[in-house]
């Protein structure tokens, strides 16, 4: 089930909601800031504690990491990076696929029933608003609905198992959440 909430995502009594960080995952301005102010210190010592896979970079671009959510109502916080938009020519369109396929991922290998997405990309990193929504909506509608696996589970004569999760994009802004309600309508 896909919703489109206007709203401040440090707010919601989700299972996880996510975080727009940066690679060194020790905090930064807009949606990230607001995470680590509401979740307490306790979410800094956490991300301290990630490894480094290179020097200054606990998350490359397109990847995902879980802490707790600490102070939060959300019970984890799933930390993924967005690209940089440069010109959307230098892959930027599957690095932001990629942080919303491995953010469910995770939000799924651990447990999580209810999920919610920021605008990922799209404030201090300058992806185009509606180009980032577009493929939100598909990542998500693709693993809401995974066409081949439904297909194989039919086959075998099962009922094709779809993911149980709530997926909620949460807009800070009024007009995100317009470009988001154009996409798959007011109904979500
Ligand atoms: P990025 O660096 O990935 O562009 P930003 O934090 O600058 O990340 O912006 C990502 C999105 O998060 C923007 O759409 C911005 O309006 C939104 N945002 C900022 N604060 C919050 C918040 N408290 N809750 C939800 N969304 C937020």
């Amino acid at each position: 089930m896909i919703k489109i909430i206007q709203g401040d995502i440090t707010t919601l009594a989700v299972d996880a909601i996510v975080n727009a960080a940066n690679q060194v995952m020790l905090g930064g301005g807009g949606v990230d800031g607001a995470i680590h102010r509401a979740a307490g210190h306790e979410l800094y010592e956490a991300c301290l504690t990630m490894p480094e896979v290179r020097p200054g970079v606990r998350c490359p671009t397109g990847e995902a990491r879980i802490t707790p959510g600490f102070r939060l109502p959300a019970k984890f916080v799933i930390h993924t990076v967005g690209p940089v938009y440069r010109d959307g020519q230098h892959g930027e369109p599957e690095k932001l696929a990629a942080c919303y396929r491995n953010s469910l991922a995770l939000a799924a290998e651990n447990g999580c029933h209810s999920i919610a997405f920021p605008c990922i990309s799209t404030g201090i990193y300058g992806y185009p608003k509606e180009e980032a929504a577009a493929i939100a909506v598909s990542e998500v509608q693709a693993f809401l609905s995974p066409a081949e696996s439904a297909e194989d589970a039919e086959g075998e004569g099962r009922a094709p198992s779809r993911p149980l999760m709530e997926i909620i994009f949460c807009c800070f802004l009024e007009r995100d959440k317009r470009v988001y309600e154009n996409l798959i309508g007011k109904s979500a």
